[in-house]
């Protein structure tokens, strides 16, 4: 067995394919001063070509997954139109005497070293989306065929170095079982893909491999965790073919249980609501059976432009939000910037530990300007639904004093003005950082709710970087610490009568439902992919059972102890489920 990245979840039974790396023969002969012309016009030419082929390829891709996910072929095409990057090819051509597919091959040579060199994994990420949109535009002016995967046989288990978003797009569900990459991380747009088309995925098996997988081989992969077996034996075998079967009914049954009320079978209800960073996919949310939005990651809305969002396109996006919720609640959190999330036209100071930095809340209250735009964008939209605001990374009163003046000041301005808003709109924080929890009761005491982010809550806890895949063994939500951490906080709300929810990951981990249900947790909100999973468990896990699992919890003393009670505690729903 090989343990790998599980990057998206569900298991794969079957044989593999191994995709050739796409690499080029180029001319090697230098071209002359009257060929200039004609060789940039091979250029354009190449890109008028991947242009059209991109918006094809986003067009058939909007009917498998949906528009969000093809938002990532929106970067190629800038790509293909920034200045910058033609600017590189002219200057190869002029320079050096070299014909058009050596000058593009070089200058995204060029620019994926530059980036990638950058110790960032988000510029890390751009580097491969030059390197796939270059690929198309160098096949274009090579008239190199299609690197093709086979239809014509049985479905199979594609094995690549790294894969691209323009070849995940080419994928059919319906033939490739699963992926497996040697390189890649579980945060890159391919496996965002990969989740959004359900096909399971394990990246980075590279250094554990002792010599290279081949096609025809049979192979079982799990994308739970990551493991992938290599010619498994027939024990092996009939355990993932009955883990594969039952997965594939679940899968069936959950589109019945989308309209079903979220209530455990004595009578527990629990709000279960959805994760978004966009109106766009508000529309998968819903159609999840999400109760309103628990978290609104509003920092996308900061990316992909050239400055800050002004006052009214905010104001318009949450509105937008708020209207379709119709009624149903919505939290907005500020600006959480900072640490792996960067905006390319506001300059972070260079910092030794950016997640320790400056960032979120912090920033908002250096750069009162911006942090009053957003205020008064929510605060406006609080009058065309039930909107709450939130604020990241609240590690003291101080900071939710200071942000709740600056709130007093948008509204006085916005009375001023004769612009409506909600003036009893709710006010909550994040609880992620462990001074926080310490200090829980006294938050209490300043705002409406908390919700719990438990994704760095986790991180700065055990003082585990989220992004290190060196120590990404160490990141243990099911840590004794943190189950301490979060009965501080729930008691801590409870005791002063304010609302409690969970936003991060944790929040749609099925073996976690019992510790929320003991807690009496007000709402779970998580992304919308979870949201059936999390119910269709919910309808069969009873509270009072979960409270008896749950009081043996704080007894471990590992992490292991703790998940494998919770994992004894599904097995015996499951079991007690399937016995009528
Ligand atoms: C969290 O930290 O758990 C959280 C929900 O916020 P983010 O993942 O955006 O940091
Ligand atoms: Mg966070």
């Amino acid at each position: 067995m090989i343990q790998g990245i599980g990057a998206s979840a569900g298991i794969a039974i079957g044989r593999a394919f191994v995709l050739p790396n796409w690499e080029w023969e180029l001319p090697e002969q230098k071209i002359d001063v009257a060929d200039f012309a004609r060789e940039f016009e091979r250029v354009y030419e190449g890109i008028r070509t991947s242009k059209s082929e991109i918006e094809q390829i986003k067009d058939e891709l909007r009917e498998v997954v949906g528009s969000e996910e093809t938002h990532i072929f929106d970067a190629h095409l800038a790509i293909l139109d920034d200045p910058v990057f033609m600017n590189e090819i002219q200057g190869i051509i002029q320079r050096q005497y070299k014909a058009a597919e050596v000058a593009v091959k070089e200058a995204i040579d060029h620019f994926v070293t530059m980036f990638d060199l950058l110790d960032d994994e988000y510029m890390k990420e751009r580097a491969l989306d030059i390197k796939d949109v270059g690929n198309r535009l160098l096949k274009h002016l090579l008239g190199a065929p299609e690197i093709t995967l086979p239809s014509d046989t049985q479905p199979f288990i594609l094995i690549a170095k790294e894969l691209s978003p323009s070849q995940l797009a080419h994928i059919n569900p319906q033939h490739v079982l699963g992926i497996v990459t040697l390189a890649g991380s579980t945060t890159s747009h391919s496996a965002i893909m990969a989740r959004a088309l359900g096909v399971p995925l394990i990246v980075g098996i590279e250094a554990k491999l002792e010599e290279p997988i081949q096609t025809g081989q049979s192979l079982i992969i799990d994308g739970s965790d990551g493991k992938v077996f290599i010619n498994p034996e027939q024990p092996v075998i009939d355990v993932y073919t009955e883990l594969h079967r039952r997965q594939v009914e679940a899968k069936n049954r959950l589109h019945d249980i989308a309209g079903y009320r979220p209530v455990t079978p004595d009578g527990k209800m629990l709000s279960l609501a959805a994760n978004i960073s966009s109106f766009k996919e508000l529309e998968i949310a819903l159609s999840s059976g999400a109760h309103g939005v628990g978290l609104f990651r509003t920092e996308f809305l900061y990316m992909d432009r050239n400055r800050f969002p002004k006052e009214e396109e905010q104001y318009e996006v949450y509105r937008s939000v708020a209207e379709k919720l119709e009624g149903e609640p919505l939290v907005i959190r500020t600006l959480d910037v900072g640490g792996d999330k960067q905006l390319d036209y506001f300059e972070l100071p260079e910092e030794d530990n950016p997640f320790l930095g400056y960032r979120a809340i912090r920033i908002s209250l250096d750069r009162q300007d911006l942090f009053k735009t957003q205020l008064r964008a929510i605060l406006r939209a609080s009058h065309h639904g039930q909107v709450k605001l939130m604020y990241p990374l609240i590690s003291s009163v101080e900071e939710v004093r200071a942000a709740n003046r600056i709130l007093e000041e948008a509204k006085r301005e916005l009375e001023l003005e004769g612009l409506p808003f909600d003036n009893g709109m709710k006010i909550g924080v994040m609880i992620e950082v462990p001074a926080a929890v310490m200090i829980a009761d006294l938050l209490a005491e300043e705002v409406d709710f908390f919700s719990i982010g438990t994704n760095d809550l986790v991180q700065f806890t055990l003082a585990v970087d989220r992004m290190n895949e060196q120590i990404s063994h160490l990141y243990e939500p099911y840590h004794p610490a943190l189950l301490r951490m979060l009965r501080l906080t729930v008691e801590a709300a409870k005791r002063h009568g304010i609302k409690v929810g969970v936003c991060g990951e944790l929040a749609g981990d099925l073996r976690a439902l019992p510790l929320w249900l003991t807690l009496d947790v007000d709402e779970l909100s998580m992304s919308s992919h979870s949201i059936l999973q999390v119910k269709e468990r919910l309808l069969c896990t009873s509270q009072a059972e979960s409270r008896e699992v749950v009081r043996q919890l704080y007894d471990c003393r590992t992490s292991t102890e703790i998940l494998d009670r919770l994992i004894a505690f599904m097995e015996h729903i499951d079991n007690k489920t399937a016995n009528g």
